[in-house]
């Protein structure tokens, strides 16, 4: 059967790593570039924007399906997070993917696996101290994937900037020969960035959340206007989000692109981060300044 004839359903699904290998060597040995782009489901246009990113830089892409227990804490929402195999494949299929990698947890994690990949710096700054463990088990499994598929490219949002940064110092650090290409953020049209958390926000929440980037926005607006007053408009943000209703801010502050480490005058590189939660649900996201 040609690519052409192939449909939605028969989007084939890899579940080993020596099936993953299989394929992909039988992709190079007819010169095919590999594209790997990694999800924990729930697929929406922000990770199809990933697969399309993919299609146009490497001739075969491959979705990866793992909702990995290990990036979890344990008052998280692991046991509740979006599961829809089908639906994900169809989507994967629609957007041009090649071939679903959804491996079992026994498959990625074998009894005895005992190796985990920590990071010093990045991982301890932003989201780091209110997740203690989550970057250990990104890096982990972002480690394996890449090892494992050994792709030319593999996509990453921007969404999650702080797992991006994350990952572009793994592969440089352990010499993983794979290029990270980092993808904008695909947001609603008010505005709030795409995430399969958004499917828990019951339409009360909804309203509240698409606060979110208004503040944002003013914020950075404010940062345009006073360079010096970093603190101010950080705390001013704070407030508006906690009367805009949002449970709790976790942080909102202005951090270097790169490093991550807290930035204090705007007239310099510099990215605001955000972290709140919306009833149970906790949302991030982040903004380039402008004009820096
Ligand atoms: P997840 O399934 O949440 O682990 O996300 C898988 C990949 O999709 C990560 O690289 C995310 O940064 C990326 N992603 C999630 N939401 C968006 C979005 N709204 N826009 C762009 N990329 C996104």
């Amino acid at each position: 059967m040609t690519e052409a004839h192939l449909s939605t359903a028969q989007l084939p699904v890899i579940r080993q790593v020596g099936e993953l290998r299989r394929t992909i060597a039988a992709w190079r040995a007819a010169e095919l570039t590999v594209g790997l782009v990694p999800t924990m489901g729930g697929l929406h246009a922000g990770h199809l924007a990933l697969v399309r990113r993919s299609q146009a830089g490497s001739r075969r892409t491959i979705v990866t399906l793992f909702v990995n227990p290990t990036q979890f804490g344990s008052h998280e929402d692991f046991a509740f997070y979006p599961r829809d195999e089908a639906g994900d494949a169809a989507m994967a299929a629609a957007a041009g993917a090649h071939a679903l990698f959804a491996p079992d947890r026994a498959e990625m994690y074998p009894p005895g696996h005992a190796t985990t990949v920590t990071m010093a710096g990045l991982a301890d700054r932003l989201c780091g101290p209110f997740r203690p463990g989550h970057f250990a088990g990104v890096a982990t499994v972002v480690a394996k994937l890449l090892l494992q598929a050994l792709p030319d490219a593999a996509y990453f949002g921007e969404k999650d900037y702080q797992q991006l940064q994350i990952v572009r110092r793994l592969v440089r650090d352990l010499d993983i020969p794979v290029r990270i290409v980092g993808v904008p953020t695909v947001r609603e049209a008010d505005g709030l960035a795409l995430s399969s958390r958004n499917r828990y926000l019951s339409a009360a929440e909804r309203a509240v959340a698409a606060h979110l980037p208004q503040v944002m926005t003013a914020v950075t607006a404010r940062l345009a206007r006073w360079p010096l007053e970093v603190e101010n408009a950080c705390a001013w943000g704070r407030d508006e989000l906690l009367r805009a209703g949002f449970a709790k801010v976790d942080y909102l502050a202005l951090a270097d692109p790169e490093t991550l480490e807290p930035v204090l005058r705007a007239d310099r590189p510099g990215r605001l981060f955000v972290a709140v939660s919306v009833g149970k649900t906790r949302l991030i996201d982040n903004l380039p300044l402008e004009g820096v």
